[in-house]
């Protein structure tokens, strides 16, 4: 059987911001659901493969904030596919406020503007990941789930064969919010809960042989990037 295929949705253009498709012969699995009201370019995502809401398996949520989980309620009324999220970012997805710890000066500003505390379709995922890793070979997706905290508690990974990863917003690149222009570049995301935590999950993850880290904002980024940036996380403390 052909490898997954990752197809990346973009929910806003550039690389500002996107979601995946995981695609294997006629099953999908989604990764993020982006913003609010994003139904119609995921759906754009599947007919480009041939396949419908019906073909989508299984959601998993990287974690809860508005632009990754904001259209899951939506989502889950078109395909009647489970979501999956980790047990500690439940809170967020049934209305808690995000903590938000800026990284920088677009961090601040965007917080001022109150977009991402935004009250979104709440919703309770119906597989709940306790555990630090899930595999779903037995569901014939060769992938796994890690825990990946950080960003925020229960952010999780999805990894792939040929070192292929989707690590949310472990990292980002670009400017601004991420994507738009230098996308080879890493960066912090605009928020980011626990900065070591962030760094030794990403140690995590090359450690794991990760080589292509695709990422909510901005990337897709090669493990040398990744190396570097968990180095500047590690020297700069805030
Ligand atoms: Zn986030
Ligand atoms: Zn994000």
């Amino acid at each position: 059987m052909t490898k997954p295929h990752i197809e990346t949705i973009p929910i806003l253009p550039l690389g500002m911001l996107n979601s995946f498709l995981i695609v294997h012969g006629d099953d999908a699995i989604l990764v993020d659901t982006g913003l609010p009201g994003s139904e119609a370019k995921i759906f754009k995502t599947l007919k480009k493969h041939g396949l419908s809401w019906l073909n989508v398996k299984l959601t998993i949520l990287t974690h809860a904030h508005i632009d990754h989980a904001g259209s899951a309620f939506g989502i889950k009324a078109l395909t009647a596919a489970p979501i999956c999220a980790h047990v500690l970012e439940v809170p967020y997805c049934s209305g808690q406020p995000p903590k938000l710890a800026a990284t920088g000066p677009f961090g601040r500003t965007f917080q001022k503007t109150g977009a991402i505390e935004r009250p979104f379709p709440y919703f309770k995922p119906d597989e709940i990941m306790t555990a630090g890793e899930m595999g779903l070979e037995d569901r014939g997706f060769p992938l796994k789930i890690i825990h990946t905290p950080g960003h925020t508690p229960g952010s999780v990974s999805v990894l792939l064969e040929n070192g292929r990863v989707i690590a949310g917003d472990l990292a980002a690149s670009g400017v601004l919010l991420g994507g738009i222009l230098m996308r080879s570049k890493p960066k912090r995301p605009p928020f980011e809960e626990d900065q070591l935590a962030v760094a030794t999950s990403l140690e995590l993850l090359l450690q794991r042989g990760c080589k292509t880290f695709y990422l909510g904002h901005g990337g897709p980024l090669s493990a040398d990037r990744i190396k570097e940036h968990v180095s500047a996380l590690r020297r700069v403390q805030v």
